[in-house]
């Protein structure tokens, strides 16, 4: 055992940190972690995990809408911002106990409060300081906002979950993955919602044809979508809304303006100076392919390296670092190939591996194929709305490159579909695979003729 307080001694309480402390100790480590905001971090408290939940709130608007088609008379429904705001805080509030007894259970020492480095080896957490043979930076990322006049009227993601009302008018900046799924989660509640992006479609680096798709589909459903477009100012108007001017002079009247432009490493006021630790050109903590930074004493995970902003990224990562560090016969490296991912907009974006374009710059040969249709539930509910589904096949070898879709439970329908891509499969073991028929998904192994082959 070492004349440190701790083996290990890890900041941050998120997806990753909380990971890494309970696996560890798991191996007889004794292990600490600082948390200073809120247990779970960013997923359970301000990301994912709420985020869900205000997805399933605002999908019940199309659900009632479409039960009359199946013979259902609705009273005209109401809804109430605060009762679902206060619900999702509850329930947050109930992991963020979960999570302190699992850490507790677990043998983890749990310190509350913000952690800052005095040394390599030595962390400061309110007037107490603690000494680790090896410290953890887990610390996540924060939404970062640009500079610009009236940049104060804008919101972020982290507040976005505590509105006091429901706004009438919503104005959702960026186009990545929190802007589109909240431009959709206003709308379904019933906000006049409108998305506005800097480039000229949304979700860059997504399939193109995914990216007209969704769209397209969320123009039908009435979200405003502005392309090409950026804010000049926000000015905030006597009866408390906001006037923001776009660069091209267009002005846009709304309630409240969320700004989705993606996130930076937590690193204020950690000391990083105080160690040898280095940021990459991007601003992320620099590390090796062991998660180890340019301190040899200090690793760092998730979202505050430059990795994929996931949780389930993030818990991997973790796991990997405390079984490396104290389980080698147990130590598997992440594989980060096909990872599956999905954007909680309605309908459900979700995708693995590479797109068409992608893998054209690859150099692949390809054969691909194209499913739009009408899924059978959308019939009776008198809702024309479309499903894709795309599959990228090598011409060479048959196997599966990408997988896309847009549609109701895109999400759990990519869950059992990334396995068999992992176990390396080839559109001939999709087509040998009989359907579960009548299901949607069925679709993905009924798929014979290619769009596209070259
Ligand atoms: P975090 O979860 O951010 O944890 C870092 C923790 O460190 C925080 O609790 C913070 O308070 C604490 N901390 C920071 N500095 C200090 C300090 N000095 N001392 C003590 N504690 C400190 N991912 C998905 O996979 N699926 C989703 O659906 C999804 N939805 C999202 C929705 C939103 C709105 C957002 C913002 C993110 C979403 N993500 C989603 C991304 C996901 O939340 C992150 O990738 C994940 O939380 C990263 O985990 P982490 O451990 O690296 O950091
Ligand atoms: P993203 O990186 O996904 O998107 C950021 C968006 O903001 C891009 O469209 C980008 O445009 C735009 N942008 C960046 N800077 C500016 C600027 N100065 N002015 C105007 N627009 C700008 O970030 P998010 O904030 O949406 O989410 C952060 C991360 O969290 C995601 O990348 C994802 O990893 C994770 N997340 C995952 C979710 C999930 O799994 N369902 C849900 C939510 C978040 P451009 O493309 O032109 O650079």
């Amino acid at each position: 055992m070492s004349d440190y307080d701790f083996d290990l001694f890890v900041i941050g309480a998120g997806s990753g940190g909380v990971r890494t402390s309970r696996i560890a100790a798991g191996y007889g480590a004794r292990v600490a972690v600082a948390e200073d905001l809120y247990l779970g971090g960013t997923c359970v408290n301000v990301g994912c995990v709420p985020k869900k939940l205000f997805a399933y709130a605002a999908h019940f608007a199309e659900d009632m809408a479409d039960a009359a088609g199946y013979g259902w008379d609705l009273e005209a429904p109401g809804f109430t911002w605060q009762r679902l705001r206060d619900s999702k805080t509850s329930e947050i509030q109930r992991l963020n106990g979960i999570y302190r007894t699992m850490l507790t259970g677990a043998g983890v020492t749990l310190i509350d409060g913000r952690a800052r480095f005095v040394d390599s080896h030595r962390v400061a957490v309110g007037d107490k300081t603690y000494t680790a043979e090896r410290i953890v930076i887990a610390t996540g990322g924060w939404p970062f906002i640009p500079d610009f006049p009236g940049r104060e009227h804008a919101i972020s993601s982290n507040e976005v979950f505590y509105l006091d009302e429901l706004p009438k008018r919503t104005l959702v900046v960026g186009g990545g993955y929190i802007a589109i799924e909240f431009a959709s989660i206003f709308h379904g509640l019933g906000c006049e919602s409108t998305l506005l992006y800097r480039g000229d479609l949304f979700l860059r680096g997504f399939d193109r044809e995914v990216r007209e798709h969704v769209a397209e589909t969320l123009r039908n459903k009435g979200t405003d979508l502005r392309f090409d477009s950026d804010v000049a100012r926000i000015d905030q108007q006597p009866d408390g809304g906001y006037r923001v001017t776009l660069k091209d002079d267009q002005v846009i009247e709304t309630d409240l303006v969320l700004y989705a432009t993606g996130r930076k490493p937590k690193l204020d006021g950690l000391g990083l100076e105080n160690t040898r630790v280095q940021l990459d050109d991007k601003g992320f903590v620099g590390v090796d392919a062991d998660y180890q930074t340019s301190d040899p004493a200090i690793y760092a995970i998730g979202d505050v390296t430059d990795t994929l902003q996931l949780t389930p990224v993030a818990l991997a990562e973790g796991m990997a670092l405390a079984r490396r560090l104290f389980g080698p016969q147990d130590y598997v490296p992440v594989d980060y190939a096909d990872i599956p991912t999905a954007v909680f907009c309605i309908p459900n974006i979700a995708t693995l591996g590479l797109s068409e374009e992608q893998a054209r710059e690859q150099g692949y040969k390809l054969k691909v194929f194209v499913s739009r249709f009408r899924p059978m539930r959308n019939i009776l509910a008198g809702r024309d709305e479309q499903s894709l589904m795309k599959l990228i096949v090598d011409q060479v070898t048959d196997k599966i490159l990408g997988i896309h879709l847009v549609g109701p439970e895109a999400g759990e329908m990519l869950q059992g579909l990334a396995v068999a891509v992992k176990a390396g499969a080839t559109k001939a073991q999709f087509d040998a695979t009989l359907g579960i028929h009548p299901t949607a998904a069925e679709e993905f192994v009924t798929m014979r003729m290619p769009v596209r082959v070259d």
